[in-house]
């Protein structure tokens, strides 16, 4: 038995779907270590669909995330009362 690292949900050895091992750096705690991961299938499928997208997907996810934040505030700001 084992768990998934990324959704905690506990997985039996035919169900995992993948696993890593290496090391990482633990940017705002400052530290590094070595770490082994498992992936249960559904969280090993998102893993691989983010991955494929790559880097042009990314941006595009990040400035539809901005541009949705502006516009919360444009209408934040259209419904204040003093406004
Ligand atoms: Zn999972």
């Amino acid at each position: 038995m084992d768990y998934c690292s990324f959704c905690g949900f506990m997985i039996s050895n035919f169900e995992k779907a993948a696993a890593m091992s290496g090391t990482f750096v633990d940017f705002s705690r400052k530290v590094t270590g070595d770490m082994n991961v498992v992936f249960c299938s559904e969280c090993w499928l998102n893993v691989m669909e983010i991955e494929s997208g790559g880097m042009r997907t990314a941006v595009a996810k990040r400035r539809a995330c901005e541009s949705n934040d502006r516009e919360d505030q444009k209408e934040r700001d259209r419904d204040r009362p003093d406004a």
